[in-house]
């Protein structure tokens, strides 16, 4: 019996997933389980990796048995990831030597400062095709040599590991201590700061001005080829782990992006934007990033520009939790909706700094435009109304660089349930928003990348055949209404800059 499914797992910021994919692209399983958040500190956020792997291991099983199916149903097994979040390990015990540094973690400014110098963010841009920011995993590396006890020395003896959580999860996965493999993909690789963006391999003078010993580092591949095989006592045995791709580019790949100048979206935790650039690298003038979209065994890599924004769905989070304003992140659509407009308020959500298209890591968060006329209804929509300003930035920003105007958005995430949000997204970029029949997107674009080099898929027609349209939204507001909306949010965008002593 030949295997009808593929296996995707996707380790997220908030949650681990696994969900088992039938040939036409549909969901056939799933399980998830959410893991802590740890903020130990103002601006720190990290993950325990233990239990990361531990839930990896739990939502395989769980997705496997509720659907009823054995290592003998999956063809191959895809691994998709949050990007950035740093893991360092031992080689010879499997142990962390410290949690891991997530990618909104903010403790490395004062390294980021001292790379720059005189040169500032821009330094690195022209080989990684990142501005210096605390956001990618090279400083955060930096960060645990020099503040774990041992963790130097040990590098410097070729005992430690470094890797994001798609190379955590896989050197478990192929058997930890016992021979598993120590590799991430090009996609992962190009968020480290620490990668050539045209040759693809290991930058050895960023590494040592970083003080990062390249024996750390895992070897580089493609998206799309066969890394390892499911250890012997794992949930997988022998099934071939085949696919690897950051989580936004994951979402890229399995919305079908694969021409030149299309895009999608991601609304999750933070939303990010990425356009197909094509084969070329294109450096951007216009605050966006250029990154690895993906490259399929051996043909060239495809490169995109990304709009990251740091806090879009987390804003809806911390009105719940932060602020108990709803049980639910689903019911801030309820209130939003019992009023017209946001009464006056804009919320710049600058939690982390501001991402894309500003970097500017001195912002701190402002609800601004406050009367006493404003109630939590008009706070939940200004939350809401954030994110789709956040975006038309992102989108003004891209087409500037690209200098083609994208005629419609593909969206996918969390945050696309919110219809509220949708229909103004539409309104404040001017352009019809869709959302695609299967919105695990992220977790369907890394099946697509192990099926592939295991020929279950024979390409990227198969990923385009399989796409299909759920619901589009089309812009309903007048064009002086949106200018002057978007003049307003820019206003109290200029009121969060400069404000870290
Ligand atoms: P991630 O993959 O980044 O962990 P998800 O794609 O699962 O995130 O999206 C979860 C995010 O979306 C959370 O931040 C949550 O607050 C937000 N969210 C979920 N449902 C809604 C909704 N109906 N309206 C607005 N925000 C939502």
């Amino acid at each position: 019996m030949t295997a009808q499914y593929v296996l995707a797992i996707d380790q997220g910021t908030t949650s681990s997933r696994a969900i088992v994919f039938t040939h036409a692209g549909t969901i056939h399983s799933s399980g998830q389980l959410e893991h802590d958040q740890i903020f130990p500190r103002a601006g720190w956020v990290e993950h325990n990796p233990e239990q990361i792997w531990n839930n990896v291991r739990e939502v395989v099983g769980i997705a496997l048995t509720r659907g009823n199916l054995t290592k003998d149903d999956i063809a191959a097994v895809g691994i998709t990831n949050q990007r950035e979040t740093a893991v360092v390990w031992d080689r010879n015990t499997g142990k962390p030597v410290y949690n891991a540094i997530v990618w909104q973690d903010t403790r490395t400014q004062a390294i980021v400062d001292e790379l720059g110098g005189s040169e500032g963010p821009e330094k690195y841009k022209a080989r990684v095709g990142l501005p210096l920011a605390t956001y990618f995993s090279g400083p955060k590396v930096k960060w645990i040599l020099d503040n774990v006890d041992g963790a130097r020395a040990a590098a410097e003896r070729g005992d430690l590991m470094f890797g994001n959580t798609d190379s955590w999860v896989l050197w478990n996965m192929t058997g930890g201590t016992d021979g598993g493999v120590h590799v991430t993909d090009v996609t992962n690789a190009s968020r480290t700061m620490l990668m050539n963006i045209d040759t693809l391999t290991w930058n050895e003078d960023i590494a040592a001005e970083m003080t990062i010993p390249l024996s750390m580092l895992p070897e580089i591949r493609s998206s799309s080829e066969v890394y390892g095989h499911g250890r012997e006592r794992g949930m997988v045995p022998g099934v071939p782990i085949a696919g690897i791709l950051g989580d936004q580019q994951a979402a890229t790949f399995g919305q079908a992006c694969f021409e030149k100048g299309t895009a999608k979206n991601t609304y999750g935790t933070g939303n990010f934007m990425l356009l197909n650039t094509g084969t070329e690298p294109v450096a951007s003038k216009n605050g966006l990033l250029t990154t690895v979209c993906y490259k399929i065994g051996d043909a060239p890599q495809v490169y995109a520009l990304e709009g990251s924004i740091a806090v879009t769905g987390s804003l809806i989070q911390w009105l719940r939790d932060n602020l108990g304003m709803f049980e639910d992140a689903r019911d801030v659509e309820y209130y939003a909706a019992k009023v017209e407009t946001n009464g006056g308020a804009y919320f710049v959500p600058a939690f982390s700094g501001l991402f894309a298209p500003y970097w500017r890591p001195d912002a701190r968060g402002a609800l601004v435009g406050l009367t006493r006329f404003v109630n939590k209804n008009h706070i939940a929509r200004a939350a809401l109304e954030a994110t789709a300003f956040q975006t038309r930035e992102v989108l003004d920003a891209m087409n500037a660089d690209s200098g083609v105007d994208l005629t419609e958005l593909k969206v996918d995430g969390g945050m696309v349930a919110n219809e509220l949000l949708m229909q103004f997204q539409a309104d404040i970029l001017d352009v019809d928003v869709v959302r695609p029949q299967v919105a695990e997107t992220t977790a369907l674009g890394a099946a697509y990348a192990a099926g592939i080099a295991v020929g279950f898929w024979n390409g990227e027609q198969d990923v385009i055949d399989n796409w299909a349209e759920d619901k589009r939204w089309s812009p309903d507001m007048e064009g002086s209404e949106r200018d002057r909306q978007y003049r307003l949010w820019k206003k109290a965008v200029s009121k969060t800059l400069d404000w870290v002593d």
